[in-house]
């Protein structure tokens, strides 16, 4: 029989699988011996039991109560007691921080009896009692008992009204009595039974409705996005209230340890006086800089400057924290290590390593290539003309454009019909995540950096402006007004910068980041994030094992991959080398009669293509230039059949017959098949269409002893595509040195090269090792490999079954995103055995598109593949992940 129950004094900060971060972090702070209100966790194991037996464990209430008798004893107070009450907050925290996710009631413990001992407590603070007392009725009634947040909001806003008061703090004690009584009503007229007026009763909902409040649809749209597990369960923290509310000498803020949105050192943070709980965050009073606290309570910002250095040093990395000060005493109410933005987080790794908290092994880290994949998405051009809409707070970095809307509802709609979206409101709430989820940035009228909106935004990486104060957000209307007038309306196009907080009229054009400047070798961006970013790079690359090279196919993409630190080009696709005006060209050889139409067709293709090779092998001089002969079927380089059928006819019924047509009519139909990804394609094609393979071959070796005329380096690979045995291998690796023995003997010296094969299908993954006998390189070709291990259709499935896949949980993501390690991956894992095996130099790499995905790299690392080949944008990622897999 385990333990349900631990004091705030019994745990520590690694035990966030039992306590949940929020009870963790609570009794970490406990043992550093910070000004934490006693109290205790209720663990995740109890969560987890309650969920899967539908009740909570036998032993938990009166593990509740010891608990509660022993929290008494040290508060000197009896929980609702109607003299002398001891009120307590109860809290959910899991051990992923999900904000917003779950819910939280304050004041548990009041009761009609009870208020009239807390005004007694408070010295006669009627107003504070009552406001108390009316603020557990809403969290309550909404939270545990399930009640629209609608029906409290409508009375206190129609009380508001009457009384003429501008915010909550003009209504008195009286107002507030009244508000109670109302909500009282509220409860009744929406559950059908009373507020439950025995403390020990709400204490016992409280709880189960946080075990319940795991299983929320937000709570687990969030967790799937977030990948995070659903079985972990959520633990209960309940403590000893403080207030913030009891008058202008006591208030609730947040903080961070440094600026979470750029990183910069100092403190931020938001403070609010004579206010409660989450009213900071909801943006319901505007609040202060963390700073004006130095004003109003020296003492008290002292403090927290003194315990945001201890925390800082402590956790050795940015924390964040909430607290409250009661009547000039501070209270510690939470931390964490801080979410941040991409931006921050590289630039607070390399400031912690230079304040020597941290290692550069540390730092690689506490970065990811997914962060560093948002810096280098482009801003918008400051040069452009443009219309400032409003000026908002720059709460999640990035440049959005897109149609404004205001609803979650539409949101998601327009989005999921392909239209970029900016979801604009006045303050959001957890119920506008999935419009949040939806959109490609989320502006607010209302509310700090600490609001929802921001503290989301930010966590999804999504582009956010909050707090535009001058927008005047009218979301029944489905428009905003802005100070100078202008009315921007549902479908109206803006553009909003999470970096700088502006919002613009219409669409402004964006331009390169300006971490892809200094990809770029532009040394003219000096900004932190650029300098720590390259600090970052450099320590990956001196850490990683794996090579990283380019999918690329002509010179210009060449050269940007070899500025971004490609080390050679992993594949060179030469589909394009047969388009264009040189389709003209495809088609003379796959109508040619005679041997000599043949012939001349790929002559002519030849000096095209050598020239396509000459300058690759410039852009790349020295590095290796991995080469596919061609892949895709032919018919792609045919007009399509119904089109030419209908010319044929059109020209026949004329009376202009032309023979040319009626040729590839007949060309294209003989040629067509049900299935061209399992037709006649890759090595297929050099072993039926002869001639084929060896033009490119030449065409590869000739480029490469031109270049070395020239005194250049060229390092070409030959990849033969799709092989499954070895004897197809053996044919094409014939073919292709009888034409170098012919390249060498024309130029009078060696062209150095090497032969090797894409192991992309289920087969040659099995034949491995007598393929690997005759060649030398393996390139994993992971996009077919796992079309063809899954017998999935690629171009198909993302659009029709995909996503009821990924809403069943049968893949938490798209297998042709990050590849699938217990399927494709131990093919991948074999066929590195097998090979190796017989050829223990065998050179390794991958050019599907998981080269340049974070997790299926860190796979690749582990199973010793020499490199990945990834996009030119991914290189810099695949770098950091490599190292990243290493550090
Ligand atoms: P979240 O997980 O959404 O951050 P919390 O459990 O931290 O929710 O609760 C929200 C807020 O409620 C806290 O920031 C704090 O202001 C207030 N709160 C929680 N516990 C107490 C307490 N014991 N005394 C006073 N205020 C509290
Ligand atoms: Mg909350
Ligand atoms: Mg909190």
């Amino acid at each position: 029989m385990g333990r349900y129950v631990y004091d705030f004094a019994e745990g520590n900060k690694d035990q966030k699988d039992l306590l949940g971060g929020k009870g963790a972090n609570l009794a970490e702070m406990t043992r550093l011996g910070l000004p934490v209100p006693p109290g205790f966790t209720i663990t995740t194991e109890a969560c987890r039991a309650y969920l899967a037996d539908g009740r909570e464990p036998d032993s938990l209430g009166e593990e509740i109560d010891r608990h509660l008798a022993l929290l008494e004893q040290t508060m000197g107070r009896t929980l609702g007691d109607p003299d002398d009450p001891l009120l307590v907050s109860v809290r959910s925290g899991a051990k992923f921080s999900m904000p917003g996710m779950m819910d939280t009631v304050l004041n548990i413990g009041l009761n009609d009896r009870s208020v009239e001992g807390l005004v007694r407590q408070s010295g006669g603070n009627e107003r504070f009692a009552w406001d108390s007392y009316r603020r557990l009725l809403s969290m309550f009634g909404e939270t545990v008992l399930g009640v629209h947040k609608d029906a409290f909001e409508d009375e206190i806003d129609r009380l508001k009204a009457e009384r003429g008061a501008g915010s909550d703090l003009d209504l008195t004690a009286d107002d507030l009595r009244e508000l109670t009584r109302a909500y009282e009503r509220t409860i009744r007229e929406h559950t059908g039974r009373d507020f439950p007026q025995d403390p020990r009763e709400q204490l016992a909902l409280a709880v189960r409705a946080v075990f319940d409040s795991w299983n929320t649809e937000r709570a687990t749209i969030y967790r799937r996005r977030e990948r995070i597990p659903t079985d972990l369960g959520t633990a209960v923290n309940v403590g000893t209230m403080v207030f913030g509310n009891g008058g202008m000498d006591s208030g609730t803020g947040v903080a961070f340890t440094r600026d979470p949105a750029t990183g910069a050192q100092g403190v931020y943070g938001d403070y609010l006086q004579n206010a409660q709980g989450e009213d900071v965050v909801a943006g319901i009073r505007n609040t202060v800089p963390l700073h004006d606290l130095e004003t109003i309570d020296k003492a008290c910002f002292d403090q927290l400057m003194d315990i945001m250095a201890t925390l800082e040093h402590h956790y050795r990395d940015l924390c964040d924290i909430e607290f409250t000060i009661e009547h000039g005493k501070l209270w510690m109410l939470q931390t964490r290590v801080g979410k941040r933005t991409a931006q921050a987080a590289f630039r607070i790794a390399v400031e912690l390593v230079d304040e020597g908290l941290i290692d550069m092994d540390e730092a690689l880290q506490r970065v990811t290539g997914a962060q560093l994949a948002t810096l280098m998405f482009p801003q918008f051009n400051s040069e452009h003309e443009r219309h400032l809409l409003g000026r908002g707070m720059n709460a999640s970095p990035g440049a959005a454009v897109g149609k404004a809307v205001f609803d979650s509802t539409t949101a998601a709609e327009w989005a999921a019909r392909g239209e970029d979206v900016i979801l604009v409101r006045r303050e959001t709430n957890p119920d506008d995540l999935k419009g949040m989820v939806a959109a490609t940035g989320i502006l607010t009228s209302r509310g700090g950096k600490t609001s929802h909106a921001a503290v989301v935004a930010r966590g999804m990486g999504r582009t956010c402006v909050c707090g535009a104060e001058s927008l005047d957000v009218d979301v029944k209307a489905r428009r905003f007004t802005t100070s100078d007038g202008t009315v921007v309306s549902e479908g109206d196009v803006i553009s909003i910068n999470g970096t700088t907080g502006e919002v613009w009229q219409g669409e402004v054009p964006v331009m390169a980041s300006h971490v892809v400047r200094h990809f770029e070798g532009d040394t003219s961006t000096d900004e932190a994030t650029v300098r720590a970013v390259a600090r970052v790079m450099d320590h990956a690359d001196k850490r990683r094992r794996l090579g990283v090279h380019a999918n690329a196919d002509t010179p210009d993409d060449a050269a940007r991959a070899r500025r971004f630190g490609a080390q050679g080009i992993g594949l060179c696709r030469t589909e394009h080398m047969f388009l264009g005006d040189r389709r003209e060209l495809v088609e003379h050889f796959i109508i040619a009669e005679t041997k000599e139409e043949h012939d001349a067709a790929l002559d002519a293709l030849l000096p095209l293509q050598r020239k396509d090779f000459l300058g690759i092998f410039e852009a790349m001089d020295g590095l290796p230039v991995t080469v596919r002969l061609i892949d895709p079927p032919l018919h792609e380089f045919l007009p399509d059949m119904t089109d030419l059928a209908v010319l044929v006819a059109h020209e026949d019924d004329a009376g202009q017959a032309d023979s040319k047509h009626h040729k590839m009519l007949e060309a294209v139909k003989r040629m067509h098949e049900q299935n061209p990804m399992l037709g006649l394609r890759g090595v297929r094609l050099g072993i039926a269409m002869p001639g084929l393979f060896a033009m490119q071959t030449r065409a590869i070796l000739e480029a490469a002893a031109e270049r070395m005329t020239a005194g250049g380096d060229p390092r070409p690979e030959i990849m033969v595509p799709l092989v499954a045995t070895a004897e197809e291998f053996e044919l094409v690796r014939a073919e292709i040195e009888k034409v170098a023995a012919e390249v060498n003997e024309e130029a009078g010296f060696e062209v150095p090269y090497a032969v090797g094969t894409m192991i992309e299908l289920p087969r040659a993954v099995l034949a491995a090792d007598s393929i690997a006998k005759t060649a030398q390189f393996f390139s994993f070709g992971t996009n077919d490999l796992t079309q063809m291990t899954w017998g999935f259709s690629r171009d198909d499935v993302e659009s029709s079954f995909f996503s009821a896949y990924l809403d069943k949980g049968i893949f938490p993501v798209s297998p042709f995103e990050t590849l699938d390690r217990d399927g494709v991956g131990a093919l991948v894992r074999y066929a590195v055995e097998k090979g190796r095996a017989v050829r223990p130099d065998l050179h390794l790499g991958v050019c599907g598109e998981h080269g340049g995905d974070p997790e299926s790299i860190h796979f690749f690392d582990e199973v010793g593949l020499d490199y990945v080949s990834c996009s030119p944008f991914r290189v810099p990622v695949a770098r950091l992940e490599a190292g990243r897999a290493s550090a």
